[in-house]
């Protein structure tokens, strides 16, 4: 990514970009998944983006899928502790959807 000049902090309004928690590119919201954390603290990918709770973008890319468990950013972006398992079945459910 590069650096914008701080005036051009409109970015384009037609599209929605969000950041990547893992790569931290900015993307349309539609080439990205959702991973939310619902009022229950259960955190899981939202395949329908239509989940309630709180959400987090990342790339629909093995490379940033990848990236959440080995550097914990779940645990960042929501800031609490998220069991292993949490990131287990991420990578699950990503990598078993995509086979
Ligand atoms: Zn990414």
């Amino acid at each position: 990514m590069k650096n914008l000049p701080k005036k051009s902090m409109t970015v384009n309004k037609k599209i929605p970009l969000r950041m990547c928690i893992a790569c931290r590119e900015l993307k349309e919201k539609r080439e990205m998944l959702r991973i939310v954390k619902n009022a229950q603290g259960e955190i899981f990918l939202d395949f329908s983006s239509k989940a309630p709770g709180r959400g987090a973008y990342i790339c629909n890319n093995p490379d940033c899928i990848k990236k959440l468990r080995k550097q914990r950013l779940i645990n960042r972006v929501f800031s609490c502790e998220v069991p292993e398992e949490v990131y287990a079945r991420i990578e699950e459910e990503y990598f078993g959807k995509k086979s």
